[in-house]
């Protein structure tokens, strides 16, 4: 339902959770955070409200990082829990995902990675993608590239955003049927599922169009089509009070 992703020089924490905080007007009900910290994922989930994430949170050792994902789910398929929560990780937990939408092939998919071995834990469409990823990502390191092959595979609405342990200063976004944007910084950028994600910190944004993947860091935005070819966006200044 609302999703936030963060690279730069602040806390990703602050980040993450103030922009959760800031799309909570669209109703969700549960929330999660995950950090990229020293090759592996420190993350936190909780259904209910995000207070109730704020009680796990203050019992949960997270890392100081400027790399992390943040989502509030409203949810399709499997109850309202906490497995259910997102974000959903690979086994390995190496990488965490976050999505809005619908995957609509997700029955399949499931199948073929529980008769590779997989052990997948919650009833969501989502968790999917988190183990095709691992599996792609032993075919090539690049995160990116990783999402370009997964996303070729998924049929439905997805907007998706991903942190990798072992990749902390990227976070990679993806949309098909489902909104994205990026938020313009100095020495930092960021993904939202609408710009009240990141709108108190910068209002130079950028709106993805269909079957495109973006690629932050610190410094740079990068944006292609599900084939890797550079692809073309539209700028934007928000000046309208959100
Ligand atoms: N289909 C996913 C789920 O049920 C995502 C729902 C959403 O858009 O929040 O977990």
């Amino acid at each position: 339902c609302g999703i936030v992703g963060y690279v730069g020089h602040r806390s990703a924490l602050d980040v993450v959770l103030g922009g959760l905080r800031r799309l909570e007007y669209r109703g969700y009900d549960s929330g999660g955070v995950a950090l990229a910290h020293d090759g592996r994922i420190a993350s936190a989930k909780k259904a209910g409200k995000l207070t109730n994430l704020d009680a796990v949170l203050a019992e949960t050792d997270l890392p100081e990082t400027g790399s992390g994902i943040g989502h509030t789910r409203w949810a399709t398929h499997g109850a309202p829990n906490d497995v259910n929560a997102h974000p959903h990780l690979d086994s390995a937990e190496r990488i965490a995902v976050v999505h809005n939408g619908i995957i609509e092939n997700f029955a399949v998919l499931r199948q073929e990675l529980e008769a590779a071995g997989h052990e997948l834990l919650s009833e969501t469409d989502t968790e999917v993608v988190a183990h095709l990823l691992h599996d792609e990502l032993e075919r090539t390191p690049d995160l990116s590239e990783a999402v370009r092959t997964v996303c070729r595979r998924l049929e439905g609405a997805f907007t998706l955003v991903i942190t990798d342990a072992s990749q902390p200063d990227v976070v990679v976004g993806a949309r098909r049927n489902s909104p994205l944007v990026v938020g313009r910084g100095e020495g930092e950028n960021f993904l939202g599922s609408d710009v009240a994600a990141f709108i108190e910190y910068t209002r130079e944004a950028i709106e993805l169009g269909q079957d495109q993947v973006v690629t932050i860091s610190a410094d740079d935005v990068v944006v292609t089509d599900f084939d890797g070819n550079h692809a073309e966006t539209t700028a934007y200044h928000v000046d309208w009070d959100v």
